[in-house]
């Protein structure tokens, strides 16, 4: 009886396996491809001060659509490139196209800070501030425009390249983000030995902050954190009034989330924010500009 189990239960996992395997290596190939014809586009979401509403900059986030398999997650399609070593080229398309767009932004008097997600393969193996600066320089952009949002995962090995990395992004003259917080395991620590500049409440704590005791309670001790080291506090994934209630009664300084724009298509974006015939629309030098 026992052999017999064991033996259908192998049966039937083995063939899902290498059905896994071959979309990887399907998708992997597609991906390869993607990266280096072009085929990536970005999508811009709002960031917002939460006591006036006003946008502070926005968050860029990579999409791809395979003509094929159709739109895939960028959770699915980032771990790809990671574990096939492709990150590295589709984190450099991220920051030429990034700062291109930032370029064309400047041009009509918009200064709007871009935040771009850097994967902890980059922080390790590649150069960072080498291809922002180049980029920068390229596209003729003050790299201080961009921040830099880490997932804290990666963190964890602290690592004198991950240090190194950092501080020669921040020397550049970008901001740092810690991305996710919460959800690691030695946010505490890290952000004392290397302080960011603002941390960004996962969204997983949010999503039920205003009913969940537990959620709350990790929220509230992020944000006393924060207030006492002077960090501004992102929250993420706001997709209800209850929640932005909730976060502006404790002190949080920034929000993201459905509730008030979801990631936006640069054309979208500059309907809603920039455009001269919206009289609604915040004018370009209303918006933040950091110190
Ligand atoms: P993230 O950086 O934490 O980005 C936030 C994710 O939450 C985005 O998903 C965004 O669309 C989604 N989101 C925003 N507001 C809400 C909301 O109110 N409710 C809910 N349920 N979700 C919301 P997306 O675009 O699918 O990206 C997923 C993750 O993929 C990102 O998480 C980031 O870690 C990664 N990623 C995206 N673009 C890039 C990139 O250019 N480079 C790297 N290395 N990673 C990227
Ligand atoms: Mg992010
Ligand atoms: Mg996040
Ligand atoms: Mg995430």
């Amino acid at each position: 009886y026992h052999a017999k189990a064991t033996s259908g239960a192998v049966a039937s996992y083995a063939p899902a396996m290498s059905a896994r395997m071959r979309d990887w290596l399907e998708l992997e190939g597609r991906l390869r491809k993607a990266v280096h014809n072009d085929l990536l586009s970005l999508v811009f979401q709002p960031k917002f001060r939460i006591k006036d509403r006003k946008l502070v900059g926005v968050e860029a986030l990579l999409r791809w659509r395979d003509a094929e398999f159709g739109d895939i997650s960028p959770n699915r399609f980032v771990e790809i490139a990671e574990d096939s070593g492709l990150i590295l080229d589709m984190s450099g398309w991220v920051v030429r196209a990034v700062c291109r767009q930032l370029r064309k932004w400047l041009d009509r008097g918009i200064v709007l800070p871009v935040a771009i997600n850097c994967s902890g393969k980059e922080l390790l193996h590649g150069d960072p501030a080498k291809v922002v600066e180049a980029e920068a320089r390229a596209a003729n952009v003050p790299p201080s425009l961009i921040e830099i949002e880490l997932t804290e995962s990666l963190l964890i090995k602290d690592s004198a390249t991950v240090q190194s990395a950092l501080k020669r992004l921040r020397q550049l003259g970008c901001r740092i983000a810690l991305d996710d917080f919460g959800t690691g395991y030695s946010s505490l620590a890290y952000i004392t030995r290397f302080p960011p500049d603002r941390i960004k409440i996962d969204k997983a704590f949010v999503r039920d902050i205003e009913n969940s005791a537990g959620d709350a309670a990790v929220a509230s001790a992020i944000l006393s954190l924060a207030h006492s080291l002077n960090l501004v506090v992102t929250a993420e994934g706001v997709e209800r009034q209850g929640q932005l209630d909730w976060l502006l009664a404790r002190g949080c300084h920034e929000v993201q989330g459905f509730l008030l724009a979801k990631p936006l298509s640069v054309a979208d974006l500059e309907a809603r924010f920039f455009s001269t015939a919206n009289e609604a629309a915040p004018e370009p030098q209303q918006l933040l500009t950091r110190a």
